[in-house]
């Protein structure tokens, strides 16, 4: 049988089924999971850049309203001074002016102060103790109407009254009159006291802002931003102009604390991003590199000059869109910087807040988010492969190493091995599936071949027996001769040669029928058969269990006597030869009348005769003497 296929199964060439699944799952789940990878970097992205416009916008809301606190408290508060004036203005005794002095003095260089103790501390008639007002009316104002004078005393008691309330969240607060006079409550200096008596304040930016001149729509005025020398901090002022019937009476004015608030601008940020507040006249108020030079320039740092194109692009962008902005914030997708910048309007001084928020942010968080899915991914991989290469190893690859193990046995022709059960096979109780069909297929397929071998065994066997039978028979038909059915020449050889190489014990006598050819002339050649017939059948039937009747040739037959004493084959051969004689057969061409037989009788000896020829010789000698002497007798050496 060709088996190249069996040995090709059993040494495969590719390789085994658990790499081969196993590679399979790899390639297969690998780009799985760089699709997955790929397409979580997609959604994420996309919600990354979806929370982060809202989260920006969020931020920047909440910073805007955060930062617009305090200015809307400064505009509170003044709200409420001038409701407070212009009622204590109307309601106030007439005559309150005649208490000025009690409340002024004038210095030696004609300059109107407020007296010292009202900075230092004073119990006033009321009982209530003040402190930290300061004021001042330069000396280029000499005439004091009493109602400037009414009004001074007016401006001196509020500002007293509401000071102390503001000094948490304020600078100071203080109120100015267009008589070139300030009132103060500001606990870090005297400033009414300090100030040099010639100072014209009307002339400087800040108070003309609010005379009716410069200010004739009467509108609340927020200064430029300055460095105050005395605070030593940024500050801004705002104003509120306060007419009463047409006439300037007051301007209550905050000065504001900047300092923390432009650190909390730029501090507070996003990650990642960071935040810059402009004027909206294009003045870089807040930038978290610029602040040193902002402050050299005292505040007031045009964006233009600032060669900064990075800044000068952002606020190119803001200053298209800040129209727009009506209290809310807008998000600018800015393609050149790759940014998104979020822009709010600060309440009061009206700054623009900026967040500039990079986009390669939200491509980091994205491809972190893909990366942790692809090593997830990756992770729950190795686990899957090393499960199925697990169950693979015992579900398919332990189960088809026993079937190669039977289909090597199979291969050497073994079936009854696996029929037989001396080979394990996967069980079909443990493999409910095609393995286990397989392996039941297999069993039985083993056993059928094993059952058809097993019968023709013994088929073959029955056959070579019956065949060995007919052989034997052949055999005997050949040693046998065909006339008288006693043994031929050829077996009369072959038992000779192997008495003679077994050195048997054994005697031989050699007969010739007496006047045969006369028998056959006057009976016949089939009555010469007959008595052929007859005498041998004699001889077979008389020659003892030791003796065999062999027909030598033509009419002369051999007697072998095998382990038989020489004296008893001796008598015994005498007795053929009467036996024949006995028989009375009628023979009409012999004087005797009768058919008779003679014979020569020899015995084996070793000594003498070294071949089957010599101990024929021998013997047909004997016979011839036989002949010679009368014929109807035996003749042997001994009684020659
Ligand atoms: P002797 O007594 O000297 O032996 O005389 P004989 O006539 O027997 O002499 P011989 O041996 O010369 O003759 C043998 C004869 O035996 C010749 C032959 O016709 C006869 N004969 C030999 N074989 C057979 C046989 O198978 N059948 C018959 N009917 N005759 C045979
Ligand atoms: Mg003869
Ligand atoms: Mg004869």
């Amino acid at each position: 049988m060709d088996s190249s296929w069996l040995k090709g199964l059993i040494r495969p060439k590719f390789n085994t089924i658990t790499s081969e699944i196993v590679m399979k799952i790899i390639i297969g789940s690998f780009i799985i999971t760089l699709i997955s990878s790929g397409i979580a970097y997609g959604y994420v992205y996309q919600r990354s850049e979806d929370l982060a416009l809202s989260q920006l916008k969020d931020f920047t809301t909440y910073k805007i309203k955060k930062d617009s606190d305090i200015f809307e408290l400064a505009k509170e508060n003044l709200q409420i001074f001038e409701k407070e004036f212009l009622t204590n203005y109307e309601t106030a005794p007439p005559n309150l002016y005649e208490e000025f002095d009690d409340f002024y003095f004038k210095d030696e260089f004609g300059a109107t102060r407020l007296r010292r103790e009202y900075f230092d501390g004073k119990i006033l008639k009321d009982g209530i103790s003040q402190k930290y007002v300061s004021a001042f009316i330069s000396n280029r104002r000499t005439e004091f109407s009493n109602e400037l004078k009414r009004r001074l005393i007016l401006g001196y008691q509020l500002i007293a009254r509401m000071g102390p309330g503001t000094s948490n969240r304020f600078a100071n607060l203080h109120a100015t009159l267009p008589e070139n006079a300030i009132i103060l409550y500001w606990a870090d200096e005297p400033w009414g006291l300090n100030a040099k008596p010639g100072l014209d304040m009307t002339a400087g930016a800040v108070v003309k802002a609010s005379l009716q001149a410069s200010n004739p729509e009467r509108k609340p005025v927020w200064s430029g931003l300055y460095y105050d020398l005395t605070a030593k901090d940024w500050m801004i002022t705002y104003q509120r102009p306060v007419d009463y019937k047409g006439k300037h009476v007051i301007t209550p004015s905050h000065d504001v604390y900047l300092t923390s608030l432009i650190n909390d601008f730029i501090t507070e940020s996003m990650d990642g991003s960071y935040n810059m507040v402009i004027s909206m006249d294009g003045n870089l108020i807040a930038h978290p590199d610029k602040l040193d030079e902002i402050k050299k320039n005292d505040g007031i740092l045009h964006i233009s000059k600032l060669n900064d194109p990075a800044i000068q692009h952002i606020y190119d962008q803001v200053s298209n869109v800040s129209q727009l902005l009506d209290g809310g914030v807008k998000v600018i997708v800015d393609k050149k910087l790759n940014a998104f910048i979020s822009v709010g309007k600060i309440e009061g001084p009206g700054w623009l807040f900026l967040t500039v928020y990079p986009i390669g942010l939200i491509a980091d968080s994205a491809q972190t988010t893909a990366f942790i899915v692809l090593v997830s991914g990756l992770t729950f991989l190795i686990v899957i492969i090393c499960m199925v290469y697990v169950i693979v190893r015992s579900s398919v690859l332990y189960p088809f190493q026993l079937l190669k193990q039977a289909v090597v046995m199979i291969s050497k022709g073994n079936y009854s091995a696996v029929a037989l059960g001396n080979v394990q096979l996967p069980e079909p109780e443990l493999h409910k599936n095609e393995i286990g069909l397989f392996s039941e297929a297999f069993r039985k397929m083993s056993q059928e071949i094993h059952n058809s071998n097993q019968l023709l065994e013994t088929q073959v066997e029955e056959r070579t027996r019956e065949l060995a039978v007919a052989n034997d028979q052949l055999k005997q038909l050949i040693l046998l001769d065909g006339l008288t059915g006693v043994n031929n020449r050829r077996s009369f050889d072959e038992d000779i040669e192997q008495l003679i190489t077994e050195q048997a014990l054994f005697c031989i006598m050699l007969c010739d029928i007496d006047f045969f050819k006369n028998y056959n002339d006057a009976y016949g050649h089939d009555r010469g058969d007959s008595v052929l017939k007859t005498i041998t059948a004699s001889l077979k039937k008389n020659c003892g269990e030791t003796g065999r009747v062999y027909r030598f040739g033509g009419e002369e037959i051999a007697v072998i006597f095998r382990n038989t004493e020489q004296t008893i084959a001796y008598e015994l051969s005498l007795a053929l030869i009467r036996g024949i004689a006995d028989l009375g057969m009628k023979h009409g061409g012999s004087p005797l009348e009768i058919v008779t037989i003679s014979a020569g009788f020899e015995s084996f000896d070793p000594a003498k005769h070294k071949d089957a020829s010599a101990l024929i010789q021998d013997v047909d000698r004997k016979l011839y003497v036989s002949k010679k002497n009368g014929k109807n007798r035996l003749t042997f050496l001994a009684s020659l």
